[in-house]
């Protein structure tokens, strides 16, 4: 192991390549990447990032997210059918076809899509930001917010607004059951709860916090209590856990392990660096439509 991190990092540095990677990687992989973050830091990383080859470690979208927002750089993915079924259960006709019948309504697209689904998109989000971005939204214009039914309650709730909704959500965090979340409160009742809003509205309801990866990371950073009950997908407990080794995390079940998001290793990243494959690129009268969409939200997030 020790001599392909050595190798990655060193062709990496040669090859002038920056490697962003989500909370939701490897231990190993996140420890060779130059940036680890949620999708919304990793767009961020990657727009304001000065080299030419940026290669992410993430799904399918995420690296699509990149190419949008970098034209003219070459986006890389070390595992290009890593892929996000919630993202891929809405097609853009889908969308194209309700605004026909809702010509005055407001579309907001988490960044959870394809690039077509964003390039019909009036603005993106996602779940660091969506409440926020929705409260800038005129409060007289019908919603349509696709494609995570789950993440559209816990958002229309705390802004105090209906949403349309598409009927999708993340094959990992909604099995998150509510009896698990007692049982663990059981054996570990001085635990705190912490959720993603992709879980099922009844989960939330259990959770002393809900937020996103990163703010998940974050509250246990700050928090004066020891033990976390997690509803998220286990690689946040790699961050946390360099963070603060001392705090004592129990995953809300076995089967928050994206296997899209596991299917990334290391050989893969060096093979990805060394081959320069493989490029991801999205049509220009996509990508121009997409990066409006994606720049909405920066503006309305930032
Ligand atoms: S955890 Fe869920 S939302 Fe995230 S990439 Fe995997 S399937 Fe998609």
């Amino acid at each position: 192991m020790k001599d392909i991190i050595q190798e990655i990092l060193e062709k990496k540095k040669l090859n002038d390549i920056y490697l962003i990677a989500h909370y939701y990687q490897r231990a190993e992989v996140q420890d060779v990447a130059d940036f680890v973050g949620d999708s919304y830091a990793m767009a961020l990383a990657a727009r304001n990032s000065r080299s030419e080859i940026i290669l992410v470690a993430g799904v399918d979208f995420m690296a699509e997210t990149a190419a949008i927002l970098c034209p003219g750089r070459t986006v890389l993915s070390p595992e290009p059918s890593a892929t996000c079924p919630m993202a891929n259960s809405i097609t853009a006709e889908q969308i194209v076809r309700y605004k026909e019948e809702h010509p005055d309504s407001i579309i907001v697209s988490y960044v959870n899509t394809p690039a077509a689904v964003k390039a019909v998109s009036d603005v993106c989000c996602t779940s660091s930001n969506a409440d926020r971005i929705i409260r800038q939204l005129p409060p007289d214009k019908e919603i349509l917010f696709i494609p995570d039914q789950n993440l559209a309650a816990n958002v229309a709730k705390k802004v105090g607004r209906n949403l349309d909704v598409f009927p999708s959500c993340c094959p990992i965090h909604d099995p998150v059951d509510i009896e698990d979340i007692k049982e663990l409160k059981k054996r570990f009742p001085q635990a705190q709860v912490l959720v993603h809003p992709e879980c099922k509205p009844a989960v939330l309801e259990l959770a002393d916090y809900v937020g996103s990866t990163a703010g998940i990371l974050d509250y246990v950073i700050k928090s004066k209590a020891m033990d976390f009950i997690i509803g998220t997908e286990c690689g946040i407990f790699h961050p946390i856990l360099k963070a603060c080794p001392d705090k004592n995390l129990i995953l809300a079940s076995e089967n928050l392990i994206c296997p899209n998001m596991k299917s990334i290793t290391l050989e893969k990243i060096l093979n990805s660096i060394t081959e320069k494959q493989t490029v991801i690129t999205v049509p220009a009268e996509i990508r121009e439509k997409a990066a409006l969409a994606l720049e909405k939200m920066i503006s309305l997030a930032s």
